[in-house]
């Protein structure tokens, strides 16, 4: 018994760049089944959401975020990276519990399904909890303990390793490693996580190049930058997902290439941090990297949503280069989905019998309305967009705007209690 996507007004493929008009969408067990014009006689369907005047899309990714950071949405803003950090966000975090972290990142995982966010990359705290929180939710998560050198909370190799094992992988779920950054690692520690990694096919989420600081660190530390470090300690591969990298070098974006590593562009909390530059996209696309989006945690942002972001980044990218030939949409539309599943090692969704059924509708409402004939991605990049459908592994998820089996102000509910238990801003004074 499967899904129908029915009179489906256009299924784009971002990885084809094309554009199916007037078609039907069959889906079972988590798989596309078949693609066409005609409904299949043999098809059995339990749902049917109708598309007739609806785009659909693969889900987008979000490649790089701390989801329970919804707690301190709002809490230290206006700040530099180094200040907010120090200052504001690991005071309190000091305060998280597994519990609060839960129903932090279960509000979250709400958020990303109204905005069409069906995978998602998150390092953090209590990752089970949010391993728990997201795929009770239906959506996608590559869940990657953070792990710091100095015993931060809880956050050392041999717990993340622990936390690893604590929930075994299944559709919805993928664990990784995320040591946090090269300065807050020490050589031994990311030696170890390479190995670690290595052995249990992990793939490693670290943050990178986030700042001029973070380099002229690594440089005092390590007298090197960051990604030749990462280099030196073998851990540039297809299974590491690179977050930020705003200040690297030619030497380094051709290193990322030739390991094969996953590169995050988060412009938003970027721009919001004021990291000066932007990172180099069209460098990295152009040697051939896997780029794709992450809107960074719900303090640095405040917003959960890939569009919003994808948007964003682009534009960003064409005015800081006087430029707008830099990246085209429809490149910007496989960051922001395909290119995420593939860093993240989830069967990548398409138009293909055997591809992976997450899928998200966009209706066509007025702001989205344009030419026929108007490419989809020119469409869908630029414009201001809704989500009305959401279908994960073959699961509807939102239907009609509507969360399906989740009690949504349950999730609130309990966000605001465990968000007033919290009472961070007693730090503040
Ligand atoms: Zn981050």
């Amino acid at each position: 018994v499967g899904l129908l996507l029915k009179e489906v007004y256009a299924a784009y493929d971002p990885d084809t760049g094309k554009t199916v008009r007037d078609t039907n969408i069959y889906i079972e067990d988590g798989f596309v089944s078949e693609v066409g014009e005609h409904l299949g006689a043999s098809w059995k369907t339990d749902t049917v959401i109708e598309c007739k005047h609806k785009i659909v899309l693969p889900g987008f990714v979000n490649a790089h975020t701390h989801l329970a950071m919804t707690l301190l949405r709002g809490y230290a803003e206006d700040l530099s990276l180094q200040e907010w950090l120090n200052a504001k966000i690991w005071p309190a975090e000091q305060r998280l519990d597994q519990h609060k972290v839960f129903v932090a990142a279960r509000l979250a995982g709400l958020e990303l399904l109204y905005s069409g966010v069906t995978a998602v990359a998150d390092m953090y705290f209590f990752e089970d909890s949010v391993a728990s929180a997201v795929t009770s939710l239906g959506l996608r998560i590559l869940a990657a303990p953070t792990i710091f050198s100095s015993g931060f909370m809880g956050s050392s190799l041999r717990e993340a390793i622990n936390t690893v094992g604590s929930i075994r992988e299944n559709r919805l779920l993928k664990w990784a490693l995320g040591p946090h950054s090269t300065y807050s690692c020490s050589k031994d520690t990311l030696e170890e996580v390479r190995e670690a990694a290595e052995g249990r096919e992990l793939r490693v989420h670290i943050h990178v190049g986030e700042s001029r600081r973070s380099q002229v660190t690594a440089e005092t530390i390590y007298g090197k930058r960051e990604v030749e470090v990462l280099g030196e300690l073998g851990l540039l591969s297809q299974r590491l997902l690179a977050a930020h990298c705003v200040w690297i070098t030619k030497g380094e974006v051709e290193l990322l290439a030739r390991g094969g590593a996953n590169v995050v562009f988060c412009p938003v909390s970027n721009a919001k941090l004021a990291e000066g530059g932007v990172a180099p996209i069209p460098e990295m696309l152009g040697a051939g990297v896997n780029v794709c989006l992450g809107t960074d945690g719900p303090a640095s942002n405040n917003s959960l949503s890939v569009h919003e972001t994808m948007k964003f980044g682009s534009l960003i990218l064409k005015n800081h280069r006087w430029d707008p030939t830099i990246l085209d949409a429809a490149t910007s539309l496989r960051m922001a989905t395909t290119n995420g599943y593939r860093a993240l090692g989830f069967p990548v969704p398409g138009l293909k019998r055997g591809s992976a059924a997450d899928f998200i509708t966009v209706p066509l409402t007025p702001s989205l309305h344009g030419h026929p004939k108007a490419a989809t991605p020119n469409m869908v990049v630029y414009s201001s967009i809704s989500v009305s459908d959401v279908v994960v592994n073959g699961e509807p998820l939102l239907v009609d705007f509507h969360p399906i089996k989740i009690d949504e102000q349950k999730i609130m509910d309990e966000f605001e209690r465990a968000a007033l238990d919290l009472d961070i801003h007693e730090l503040s004074s």
